[in-house]
C-alpha cells in the first residue's frame, strides 16, 4: 500500500551531485505537503542513478551538468530544466499529475 501524499525518492548526494539533492528534498517536503494523492517524485543528483529511478516514479529530476536537470514523467525523458526553476517546476508538475490521477 502507498502512503498518502507525494513519496519522495532520493539519492544520499555525493561530490556528483548536479544541485543540492538534500536541500532540494527538504523544500519540496515542504511545497508539495498539501498533495494527498499518493504519487512519487524522485529527486536524483546526477545520471548515476537518476534515469533508473525517474523509471519507477511519477515524476522525476535528475541532476545535469552546468546546472542543466532532466525531468521526466512517468519515465520519459521531458525537458531540461535548470537549477534555478527546479523547485517550481517540480512543485507544478507533481500538482498536474496528481490532479491527472485524481480525475483517472
Ligand atoms: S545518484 Fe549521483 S549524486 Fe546521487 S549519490 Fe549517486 S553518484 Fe552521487
Amino acid at each position: 500500500m502507498r502512503n498518502r501524499g507525494v513519496r519522495i525518492i532520493s539519492c544520499p548526494s555525493c561530490a556528483r551531485q548536479g544541485f543540492k539533492v538534500i536541500e532540494t528534498v527538504k523544500i519540496l517536503e515542504q511545497k508539495l505537503s498539501h498533495i494527498k494523492t499518493p504519487i512519487t517524485l524522485s529527486v536524483i543528483g546526477c545520471v548515476v542513478n537518476g534515469p533508473g529511478e525517474a523509471a519507477m516514479t511519477d515524476v522525476g529530476i535528475t541532476g545535469g551538468q552546468k546546472g542543466s536537470n532532466m525531468l521526466y514523467l512517468s519515465g520519459v525523458q521531458k525537458e531540461k530544466v535548470l537549477t534555478n526553476d527546479m523547485i517550481s517546476k517540480v512543485v507544478n508538475e507533481v500538482e498536474k499529475k496528481a490532479s491527472e490521477l485524481d480525475n483517472n
